[in-house]
């Protein structure tokens, strides 16, 4: 499955949440830049350039990243994605990947959330994270990128019939609750098998 939301709605957390409850792997791709830049690789330091600026990695880089981890062997029998894809391209090159390991996208989740509300999470994660792109200036920029390159993706999948919306406003645990029951909610034998594990 895929998790979608903008910046601040709590995509990671949940994520985190989501994936251990169904025994799958969470995978983030900002993580992985992340983890690619405090270890001064050269994709590290080819990403971050993009980052700080709080603009999309491109494509070429970003698209390897993600063929290279789906295709690992803890991602097999599902997977959880955070943060990708964010772009039409990357919803085709998705699709690609996916189609060479002999699976699809089952679900994909859209958390939803006020810009107001998002914003001030972001400053607060700011002071207790520590995180280059979580200035105001930044995150009003991921913002602006976010409804112009990613939220239209949602039609995409609505148009599939595999997308759910989830409010992502009030307390984690209301929101973790509120995800697994719109999971479990959908007619999906998949999702049904692993949420009653
Ligand atoms: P995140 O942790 O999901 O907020 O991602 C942090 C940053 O990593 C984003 O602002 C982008 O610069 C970069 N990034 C993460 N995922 C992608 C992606 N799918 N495509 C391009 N850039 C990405």
């Amino acid at each position: 499955m895929v998790l979608m939301g903008p910046p601040g709605a709590g995509k990671g957390t949940q994520a985190a949440a989501v994936a251990g409850r169904l025994g799958i792997p969470h995978i983030s791709t900002g993580e992985i830049f992340r983890a690619n830049v405090s270890e001064g690789t050269d994709l590290g330091r080819e990403a971050n350039r993009y980052m700080d600026a709080g603009e999309y990695v491109p494509d070429s880089i970003t698209n390897a990243m993600v063929a290279d981890r789906l295709g690992q062997s803890d991602a097999a029998n599902g997977f959880l994605l955070d943060g990708y894809p964010r772009t039409l391209e990357q919803v085709g090159e998705l699709d690609r990947i996916l189609t060479g390991l002999g699976t699809r996208l089952d679900r994909v989740v859209e958390i939803t959330a006020d810009t107001d509300e998002v914003v001030a999470r972001l400053l607060k994660r700011a002071e207790i994270e520590g995180r280059p792109d979580d200035t105001e200036e930044v995150i009003r920029r991921r913002l602006e990128v976010y409804a112009a390159q990613t939220e239209p993706l949602v039609h995409v999948y609505a148009d599939r019939g595999i997308l759910v919306r989830v409010d992502g406003m009030g307390a984690v645990d209301e929101v973790t609750a509120r995800l697994l029951t719109a999971l479990d909610s959908l007619p999906t034998a998949w999702v049904h098998r692993r949420v009653q594990r």
